[in-house]
């Protein structure tokens, strides 16, 4: 059975655009997924330590017949391929992060998985490209997305025109 994913993208070093589409060629290479749809690409100011550049975020929609575990080791292999060095320092910088923000209509609570993200009501960054794919969207612990976006202004974010027409 496929199930609709959605999943939020960043980076911050190392041409960050080109990081976002090296990912998404990736993700649309994924076994038994199909890429459905990108969201626009935003600027956002960074999260944890300020001295870093802003990042680069997107949403894109993935259909997959893979295990949330499965889908969680692939996106991580993605992230290891696009060199990003984990560091002990949390929300430092990264030339790719990829977070699976929903997964169908599932609640998961594993030691490496958290599903919805859990600080996905608090991101702009998130929130907002979300939003370019499916703006009433029901989240399934009842949330709606409407609400998730009324309550998070528009801060620090700038929608980014289009490096390339197809995206
Ligand atoms: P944040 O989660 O606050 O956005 P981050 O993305 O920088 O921070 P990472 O270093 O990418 O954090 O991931 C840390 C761990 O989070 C991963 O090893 C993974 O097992 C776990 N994790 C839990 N829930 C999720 C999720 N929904 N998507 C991706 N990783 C998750
Ligand atoms: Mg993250
Ligand atoms: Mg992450």
């Amino acid at each position: 059975m496929m199930e609709r994913v959605y999943l939020g993208l960043g980076s911050n070093l190392a041409e960050p655009r080109r990081q976002l589409d090296a990912a998404l060629d990736a993700l649309a290479q994924l076994p038994d997924s199909q890429l459905v749809a990108v969201s626009a690409f935003y600027a956002s100011d960074p999260l944890g330590p300020p001295e870093q550049p802003r990042y680069v975020n997107a949403v894109a929609e993935l259909d997959t017949a893979l295990a949330p575990l499965a889908l969680l080791d692939a996106t991580q292999a993605i992230e290891q391929q696009q060199g990003r060095v984990r560091k002990d320092e949390r929300w430092g910088p990264r030339t790719l992060d990829i977070d699976i923000l929903l997964f169908g209509e599932r609640l998961i609570d594993e030691p490496r998985l958290q599903v919805p993200h859990y600080h996905l009501q608090a991101r702009a960054f998130v929130l907002y490209p979300l939003a370019d794919l499916a703006p009433e969207l029901h989240l399934p612990d009842g949330r709606r997305l409407p609400d998730l976006l009324s309550a998070c202004p528009f801060e620090g974010l700038e929608r980014l025109v289009p490096s390339s027409p197809a995206r």
